[in-house]
């Protein structure tokens, strides 16, 4: 068995590469033609989805700021709602409170008139009354009977003299 010699294969190699060099030129002048028609598309392509992408840039901009600002509307409202009611129920608490302080001072100035108009009372029913006039008494004659002056002495004495004790007591001594 004899190898091919390298002269044998050097001709079909270099004309093989010749054909090859042509189809390769050939391609390039297809390709710049497709390049061209590709670049062309490319470009159209391009400015069509950069016009998307603005466009739904802006829509996305736009749902977003809508959204930021019924959350922010609800938020707002959510706040306020907390906010009176936090302030409602201070309300009431200080309410209550007022109540409960209130309640108590009039149950301590309740108490303190009662024991007062009490302490008055005894006081009053302490003291004696003229019989003649109805003034405070200061002189007394005897059982249930005291007058404010002299003078009511004398003057209740036509009726009193019945029924004084001191004069019977006087008398029987
Ligand atoms: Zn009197
Ligand atoms: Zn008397």
């Amino acid at each position: 068995m004899t190898e091919p010699s390298i002269s044998s294969i050097k001709p079909l190699t270099r004309q093989a590469s010749i054909k090859m060099e042509i189809e390769a030129e050939n391609r390039i002048v297809d390709n710049t033609v497709v390049d061209n028609r590709t670049k062309r598309v490319l470009a159209e392509l391009q400015k069509h989805w950069i016009n998307e992408y603005h466009n739904s840039r802006e829509k996305a901009l736009v749902e977003l700021t809508e959204r930021l600002h019924q959350e922010f509307l609800s938020d707002q409202q959510k706040i306020r709602t907390e906010l009176l009611q936090q302030f409602k129920e201070e309300l009431e608490q200080t309410r209550n409170d007022l109540d409960v302080k209130y309640r108590d001072q009039l149950k301590n100035e309740n108490s303190k008139l009662t024991e007062k108009h009490r302490r008055e009372l005894s006081d009053i029913k302490k003291k004696q009354w003229c019989c003649q006039c109805e003034n405070e008494a200061i002189y007394h004659c005897c059982w249930n009977t005291a007058y404010c002056s002299v003078e009511c002495q004398q003057n209740h004495w036509q009726l009193h003299r019945k029924t004084c004790r001191r004069r019977k007591n006087n008398s029987s001594n």
